[in-house]
Parts: C-alpha cells; sequence; structure tokens
C-alpha cells in the first residue's frame, strides 16, 4: 500500500485552504471523533481548535488532491468501495493520507 499511485511527487501543489466545519459537520466531526473532512467538491472542514495542526491540515489536503486526481465521483466511489474492502486504517486514500502528514512530498 506505501507509494499509493496517486504521485507524491505532485506534492502540495494543489491545495484547499481548511475552512472551520459549520455546525452539521462539526457535529459529525466530534460524534465519530475525526479532526477534518474533506467534502469535495465544496472544500476542506476542520474543527476551528484544531485548524492550526499541520498534520491534519496535510491529511486532508491530500485527500483534496485525491479528489483533484480522481473527480468527486471515483473519489467518494473509490474511498467507499476501499474502506469496505481494507477498512478504514488501511484504505489506501488513508494511508497516502497519513503518510502525507509528515512528509512535504
Ligand atoms: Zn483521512
Amino acid at each position: 500500500m506505501h507509494g499509493f499511485w496517486l504521485a507524491g511527487h505532485l506534492g502540495n501543489f494543489l491545495t484547499m485552504t481548511p475552512r472551520p466545519a459549520p455546525h452539521v459537520i462539526r457535529w459529525f466531526l466530534r460524534t465519530f471523533g475525526f479532526g477534518g473532512i474533506t467534502l469535495p467538491p465544496w472544500g476542506v472542514f476542520i474543527l476551528a481548535e484544531r485548524i492550526n495542526e499541520t498534520a491534519l491540515v496535510r491529511h486532508e489536503q491530500r485527500h483534496w488532491l485525491q479528489y483533484q486526481m480522481l473527480g468527486a465521483r471515483r473519489f467518494y466511489l473509490h474511498y467507499l468501495w476501499y474502506t469496505i474492502r481494507y477498512g478504514y486504517r488501511n484504505n489506501p486514500l488513508e494511508v497516502e493520507a497519513r503518510e502525507a502528514e509528515v512528509s512535504t512530498a
């Protein structure tokens, strides 16, 4: 799963400035224990109190890049399928986003 095809060499070229999560999304994030969520085509939403966490922002921005590469429909379908097939932690899109947290690639 390491080095997923979505080409780390594109790096953080295509980014989306994170926005504080509006209330319904905030409720969702808190209920399920997430710090942020990427919802193409609307944007990247992060809990207001965590919006300066670099790793979290990088993680969500990598999901945004995945959306840019796949398109919204395929992003959601891949995400859903990979989560069913591999589980949340081992979903290749999640593995890649976690790798991007600590990398400048
Ligand atoms: Zn993620």
